[in-house]
């Protein structure tokens, strides 16, 4: 079996049981990383992998949002 994080998508090596955790979305640094890649893109929307999952406009600062809740959740700053 090879699993797969169902929320960033990162694949890890084969193994009878999936990891505990995924090192990718618990580790702040690693969410801040992505949001400083995603930072030199022009978007305005984010068509979802599932029916009914847009972000119809200003996208990239749902995201900037979405990393700074998240990373600050990570580090304790904000409940979960
Ligand atoms: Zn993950």
């Amino acid at each position: 079996m090879t699993p797969v994080c169902a929320t960033c998508g990162a694949w890890f090596p084969d193994a009878d049981d999936p990891p505990a955790a995924c090192p990718i979305c618990e580790d702040d640094r690693e969410v801040e990383r992505i949001g400083a890649a995603l930072e030199p893109w022009p978007f305005e929307r984010i068509y979802g992998a599932w029916w009914d999952r847009v972000v119809p406009a200003a996208a990239k600062d749902a995201v900037r949002r979405s990393v700074g809740r998240y990373s600050a959740a990570l580090r304790g700053d904000l409940p979960l």
